[in-house]
């Protein structure tokens, strides 16, 4: 699968005003924590989809995925 490690832009999530779940978790807002924090989850299982209502990526945990 793709991933967007390089633009950590778009994996910052910043959820606005966006209700949509994909916004749950948020990485930390310093990137070099996020980027630690994204090798993290990529390592244990997490997914990231492109939010459908604001065009953002955001993370899905392990076992909710489809919750999107
Ligand atoms: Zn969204």
């Amino acid at each position: 699968m793709n991933v967007f490690i390089c633009g950590l832009d778009d994996t910052r999530a910043d959820r606005g005003d966006c209700p949509n779940p994909l916004h749950d978790h948020p990485l930390a807002a310093s990137p070099m924590v996020a980027r630690d924090e994204a090798d993290e989850r990529l390592d244990t299982g997490w997914t990231q989809a492109r939010c459908p209502d604001c065009g953002l990526f955001g993370w899905i945990a392990p076992g909710e995925e489809g919750k999107q």
